[in-house]
């Protein structure tokens, strides 16, 4: 497993990083290694828990070199030791929770994230004994009352899925490591070119590769970027244990998707820009939230800790039969954007999620915590996640139904 630290800028490290000519065939492009064992050249057995950094390939659930070429770029997109790719991102998050959480430990989490991962928190962690606090993390105060003695853990979602509500990641793990916690960050809808986490606090940051990762809606991963010795903790658990592990096929296309990362962010951030203040501008549209836009509640904030404020963005149309209508009108009637659910690829995305379902299914939250979602959400918005298209013409394709 050599590992080449490519000390660049961004772009070179993309392309680079991981990579190298194959050294018996020359080859320039990575190849794919589907090989699921490798011959050993020693008698002596091996055991998992042994694994070191210079441990040679054995079996795939361990480690493989196409998978290892693709976590040795995305950490070093992500400026930390190491990273383990996963078979998606919901066993990234997995891989985190199952890993650095045990009976008895308490964990704060985002009260909103993604379905999936507030799902996992709210019933699968009590169920083996893990206390569980869904916590509005736009709120400090409500952070800080939030963790106790035995918190282990604060995930951060920034932006969150779908409502674009940013947290203050510096100030949450500050909190967060005075109790002794760890802090993880879902990164996936800034991407590493968004948020330097690390920079930030973060000492595991998850990212969907499904998403702007891999950024052509082929391949289904995930990936936890952070210190050799966390990601050496998951690689054993996760990976060996659960066997969550991500193909080299996937990890290959991954790989090649990463490589045009910051070079992509860049044009899904001028993109989602234009059709944000084109979607501020028209009279049926009530409300739109980007981070990138002036009018976003927490722009100041978005200026401080994003570097790119890629290409998400929600709006809102009125009451729910409203939406539901033209909704329906997308379905019929989008040429060029697609109705769907996911984000991050070079299609434009789109995506009607109402307020009163998402509750009774994923967050279930009163209160304070339900009107804050309401401020960013209403009765629902649709979540659109711009692509590479040009803007003129996604923004004519949404002109036909809006
Ligand atoms: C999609 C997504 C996930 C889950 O990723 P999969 O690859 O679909 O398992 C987790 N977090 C966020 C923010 C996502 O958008």
């Amino acid at each position: 497993m050599t590992k080449r630290n490519i000390h660049s800028g961004d772009m070179t490290r993309a392309i680079h990083a991981g990579e190298q000519p194959d050294p018996t065939t020359g080859a320039s492009a990575p190849a794919i290694h589907m090989s699921s064992t490798f011959v050993s050249d020693s008698v002596a057995g091996f055991s998992a828990h042994d694994l070191g950094e210079d441990s040679p390939f054995l079996y795939a659930r361990w480690s493989n070199p196409t998978v290892h070429m693709l976590e040795r770029k995305i950490a070093a997109l992500q400026g930390t030791e190491d990273c383990l790719c996963t078979a998606s991102g919901m066993a990234a998050a997995a891989a985190i929770m199952l890993t650095f959480l045990s009976k008895g430990d308490h964990v704060v989490i985002s009260d909103v994230s993604y379905a999936g991962v507030a799902e996992l928190a709210r019933e699968t962690l009590p169920r083996y004994g893990i206390d569980v606090t869904p916590v509005d993390m736009s709120n400090l105060e409500a952070v800080a009352a939030a963790i106790r003695p035995n918190t282990k853990l604060v995930h951060v979602e920034s932006p969150v899925n779908p409502i674009m509500r940013l947290t203050d990641i510096v100030a949450v793990a500050r909190m967060a490591h005075d109790a002794g916690a760890l802090v993880s960050a879902d990164a996936t809808f800034a991407s590493p070119m968004g948020l330097d986490a690390v920079a930030l606090g973060v000492d595991l940051v998850m990212h969907s590769t499904t998403k702007y990762m891999g950024g052509h809606g082929d391949a289904v991963g995930g990936a936890v970027a952070g210190r050799a010795d966390l990601v050496k903790q998951m690689r054993l658990e996760a990976g060996i244990h659960h066997g969550s592990v991500l193909s080299p096929f996937n990890a290959w296309l991954i790989a090649r998707g990463a490589a045009t990362l910051p070079l992509r962010m860049r044009a899904h951030q001028q993109g989602a820009l234009a059709v944000a203040e084109w979607l501020e501008a028209q009279p049926s549209v009530t409300r739109v939230f980007y981070p990138g836009l002036p009018s976003h509640p927490q722009h100041d904030l978005a200026r401080a800790q994003m570097k790119n404020y890629s290409g998400m963005l929600s709006f809102q149309v009125g009451d729910t039969a409203t939406a539901e209508r033209l909704a329906a009108q997308m379905i019929e009637k989008l040429k060029i954007v697609h109705y769907a659910v996911s984000l991050g690829h070079h299609r434009t995305l789109i995506f009607w999620m109402e307020t009163a379902g998402l509750m009774e299914s994923s967050f279930k939250l009163e209160g304070a915590a339900l009107e804050s979602y309401r401020a960013f959400a209403g009765d629902g918005i649709f979540r659109m996640s711009v692509g590479l298209e040009d803007p003129e013409d996604i923004i004519a394709d949404l002109a036909q139904v809006l």
